[in-house]
């Protein structure tokens, strides 16, 4: 086995590292809690043709295998996960559309998602339904040429940016199981009755919008359908969303290493009974505690992604980077804040928004609750690969 990245995964690690220190770091702390929108980032996330990683070469993307993925979300996120966000639900749609849509979608929209010129996301949850996605209300009825939609959904990321935004729908809603009757509509900003209604007030995972959208009697071609014919809109998103899983697996990595490389210069300069509190086996314990678990996270989180690039199923995989490298995250910054005292907890550090961000990994991209399951079941059918 090699543990090492190849040469190119370096300098792109390299790359992604030097403009985040440049261009994200010095600016992060101010604008976060100003609540500004991250403008020029974005600007520079297009310049440098990240809004195309997952777009096929042929459409103008950059298509970049999946550890090299994992390598943005873990660099962005060091110096600020929202940011992470920008990239995050666009990805997964833009594999989603290379993957599944029709030749006409993938051309219409494509090589413009690849540019950034046109950004997306991802809208699935409901106010009355995450977890349980079979659950959700928003019916997209066909009406001549175009499906009419009705309905509502909660916290979309990049919802005011999104243009199409993959909206997952019932278009049969008798089907039984009701899975049969679940497709993804392209829904484009503007269309009549499809309006972002308020933005979700949130703990952290600021830079990038959560909002809630209503849907009344939004008329959508049939076209904007994806891919060939309706009844497969879960199993295209679960699909997707099991990739998504490394990005946020890498988001976990990124936050808890910040949390460990600030706490391991902190403890070398704050002295306490006049010496570095460094000296103290109390935080040595904490700090190789940090250490192993955050590249453990790391291994698990490049294992998970080149089993993707691999072309093999990653539900286990992705599942357990996911699962484990979101705790980590949580338990980094949360013991970061222990050894800085008093100052991990002042909104003059970076501490706090480690600790704020971390339980949305948590969250996100299927619960962790609902990870161990996935794992469960995988292990249980004799899928997967351990040992
Ligand atoms: C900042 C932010 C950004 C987000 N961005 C997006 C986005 O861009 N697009 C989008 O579609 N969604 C987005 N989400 C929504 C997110 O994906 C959901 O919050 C998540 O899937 C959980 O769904 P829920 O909130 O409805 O919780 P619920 O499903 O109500 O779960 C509540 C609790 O019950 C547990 N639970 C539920 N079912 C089971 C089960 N079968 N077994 C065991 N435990 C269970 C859960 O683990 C959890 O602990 C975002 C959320 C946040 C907070």
């Amino acid at each position: 086995m090699d543990f090492n990245l190849s040469d190119e995964q370096i300098l792109f690690r390299d790359t992604i590292r030097g403009f985040v220190d440049s261009e994200i770091r010095p600016v992060a702390r101010d604008w976060e809690q100003s609540g500004r929108y991250p403008t020029e980032i974005v600007e520079s996330l297009r310049r440098m043709g990240l809004f195309g990683m997952t777009v096929p070469a042929e459409y103008g993307g950059m298509d970049v295998d999946f550890v090299s993925l994992a390598i943005v979300f873990e660099e962005i996120s060091r110096a600020w996960m929202g940011i992470a966000g920008i990239l995050g639900s666009h990805s997964l749609s833009c594999l989603m559309i290379a993957r599944h849509g029709t030749d006409e979608q993938k051309a219409r929209y494509l090589p413009e998602l690849a540019t950034g010129t046109r950004r997306t996301g991802i809208a699935l949850t409901e106010p009355d339904a995450g977890t349980d996605l079979q659950g959700i209300k928003t019916r997209a009825r066909l009406d001549g040429e175009d499906y009419v939609v009705n309905g509502a959904k909660i916290w979309i990321t990049n919802a005011r940016h999104a243009n199409p935004l993959p909206v997952l729908v019932k278009t049969d809603p008798e089907a039984d199981p009701p899975h049969r009757g679940m497709s993804v509509l392209l829904i484009e900003q503007g269309t009549p009755g499809f309006v972002v209604s308020r933005d979700m007030g949130k703990l952290g995972y600021k830079g990038t919008e959560s909002c809630e959208i209503s849907l009344e009697d939004v008329r959508v071609p049939r076209g904007e359908l994806l891919g060939e014919e309706p009844g497969h809109g879960l199993q295209q998103v679960l699909e997707a969303l099991e990739l998504g899983r490394i990005n946020i697996a890498a988001r976990g990595v990124g936050v808890a290493q910040e949390a460990y490389d600030q706490s391991l210069a902190y403890s070398r300069q704050r002295e306490a009974f006049g010496r570095p509190i460094s000296g103290f086996q109390a935080i040595q314990l904490k700090l190789a505690d940090m250490a192993t678990s955050v590249q453990a996270a790391r291994l698990l989180t490049y294992w998970a992604a080149s089993r993707a690039d691999l072309g093999q199923r990653t539900d286990l995989e992705a599942g357990m980077a996911k699962l484990f490298a979101s705790e980590t995250a949580l338990s980094n910054s949360i013991e970061a804040m222990r050894i800085h005292g008093g100052a991990g907890y002042s909104t003059e550090l970076d501490i706090e928004r480690l600790y704020r961000d971390s339980p949305l990994m948590v969250i996100g991209e299927g619960t962790n609750e609902v990870q161990r399951i996935v794992i469960a079941r995988a292990l249980l059918s004799g899928r997967g690969s351990i040992g």
